[in-house]
């Protein structure tokens, strides 16, 4: 008798936000073929991460903890490979897994890959052109252009596989993270047109934060040569050279990601073609969301909304009615759980994520989650992001700058200024204006005070000594 488990195909990008998804009401791109999975399936409009970083968001999707439980906190602190995984899972009850592209959770000692009976992977960031690869056997360097190449190793090793069998697949690419280097076949796309800009651009940082204006991830102020490939043209006003700088930095950023999703046709015409798509879960998200120029920045690690959301589409025919839409809130560590459920195991204890698999077939649980728990580890570093933790609700978020590295590898010593911030997402979608201290939210403060407090207690999380 065949193994009726469903296959997994789980595809993540890098630092592509859900604005940039026409699925998701992009003002500024197309993308047909992830547009696909959510015709065909889900798309939720609330999926966010716990870390808004690379390294740690990774590490929660895999193990399905938060990062004070597995100690992936920045991007310096490598994942063990002896903890627990979903792959590994999956892999102990009989599932064929594979891990192709990026990483990025450390080489070496225990840090390569587990719980996969095949990986290929790019060694830390990865390079867009030729890059290097590391599989069991070492290191070797292949022609092309890294999401091309993701994506052919991908369709291989699906063609190789022992069709009796399930299987999980992680296709993880590079793009569309910083330095931003489109291919051939995409390097003209939008030469002749002006991206739009956000509504934030100009954010001055008034009404907000210390930790706002001292980000360094400026648009105007922050982008290298290396990032822009072009010599700034001489003559232009400060204004003209921001949104310059602008052009340059959006366009490249979309066609990376118009060859991730070029890509992603490729692998949905495969499942297509064999006859696999009803019984395939397909996943597309990437490990974060990231800044388009939405405050005047690029980058990502803050609480706020646009580098807090994950795109998160899931196609499942059997169970996922086609076109559907869901507002409730989701987190990168339900993944693992979810998947696991889909494949008839259990979910440990120690995993500390929920399945939603639930809300995949049309019904939310009374008592599914209104709040969550968020905390970014590295302060300073290259891009000065103070240390913070926070809850978000339906309509508020609240976030305490602690600034403090408190002695994480990869975060600056230097300690900030304690400062917290409120935002009322109903009326202030953007996060313009801090009502932290207005007395007419005195009341929302204590409540999510209290919140936030019970969340840390139940995640195992310790608030910060200093906390004001
Ligand atoms: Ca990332």
């Amino acid at each position: 008798m065949p193994d009726a488990r469903p296959n997994i195909l789980f595809i993540m990008s890098d630092d592509h936000a859900s604005h940039a998804i026409s699925a998701y009401g992009s003002r500024i791109n197309t993308t047909p073929h992830i547009d696909r999975l959510a015709r065909d399936g889900m798309r939720f409009n609330n999926c966010f991460c716990t870390n808004s970083i690379c390294t740690p968001s990774r590490a929660s999707i895999l193990t399905g903890t938060y990062n004070h439980v597995n100690g992936v906190t920045t991007l310096s602190t490598h994942m063990d490979g002896r903890l627990q995984t979903f792959p590994k899972l999956l892999q102990a009850e009989g599932y064929q897994t594979a891990v192709i592209g990026k990483w990025h959770l450390g080489h070496g000692g225990n840090h390569d890959p587990t719980g996969f009976d095949h990986w290929n992977v790019l060694p830390g960031q990865g390079l867009y052109h030729n890059p290097e690869m590391i599989d069991a056997d070492g290191t070797r360097v292949h022609e092309g252009y890294v999401t091309d190449l993701i994506t052919d190793m991908s369709l291989n090793w699906l063609k190789e596989r022992d069709p009796e069998k399930p299987f999980c697949m992680l296709t993880h690419h590079k793009a569309p993270h910083r330095s931003w280097e489109p291919d051939e076949k995409h390097a003209h796309m939008y030469d002749d047109e002006d991206i739009p800009i956000p509504p934030t651009f100009d954010d001055d940082y008034a009404n907000r934060s210390r930790a706002a204006s001292e980000a360094r991830m400026r648009i105007d102020r922050d982008l290298t040569d290396e990032d822009l490939k072009e010599p700034v043209p001489e003559g232009l006003s400060a204004e003209e050279e921001k949104r310059w700088k602008y052009q340059r930095y959006i366009k490249d950023y979309l066609r990376c990601i118009a060859s991730i999703d070029d890509n992603i046709g490729r692998l949905l015409d495969y499942l297509d073609a064999e006859g696999l798509t009803d019984n395939t879960i397909v996943v597309y998200t990437s490990d974060q969301g990231f800044f388009l120029g939405d405050h005047g920045w690029y980058d990502k690690r803050f609480m706020y909304e646009e580098s807090l959301r994950m795109p998160f589409l899931i196609r499942y025919p059997k169970e996922i009615a086609a076109g559907s839409v869901n507002d409730d809130m989701i987190l990168n560590v339900d993944f693992p759980c979810t998947f696991l459920e889909y494949a008839g195991i259990s979910v440990p204890d120690d995993m500390q994520g929920t399945s939603f698999r639930s809300l995949l077939s049309g019904n939310t649980p009374d008592d599914w989650q209104t709040s969550m728990y968020y905390r970014y580890w590295m302060h300073g570093a290259h891009h000065n992001v103070h240390a913070h933790y926070g809850i978000r609700t339906r309509k508020h978020k609240l976030i305490f700058y602690y600034g403090d590295g408190l002695g994480q590898e990869g975060a600056t010593e230097d300690i900030q200024p304690p400062e917290w911030e409120l935002f009322d997402l109903d009326k202030d979608p953007y996060e313009l204006r801090n009502v932290y201290d207005d007395s007419n939210y005195a009341n929302v403060v204590t409540t999510l005070r209290a919140e936030l407090r019970s969340l840390q207690e139940k995640l195992g999380d310790e608030p910060y000594p200093g906390e004001i």
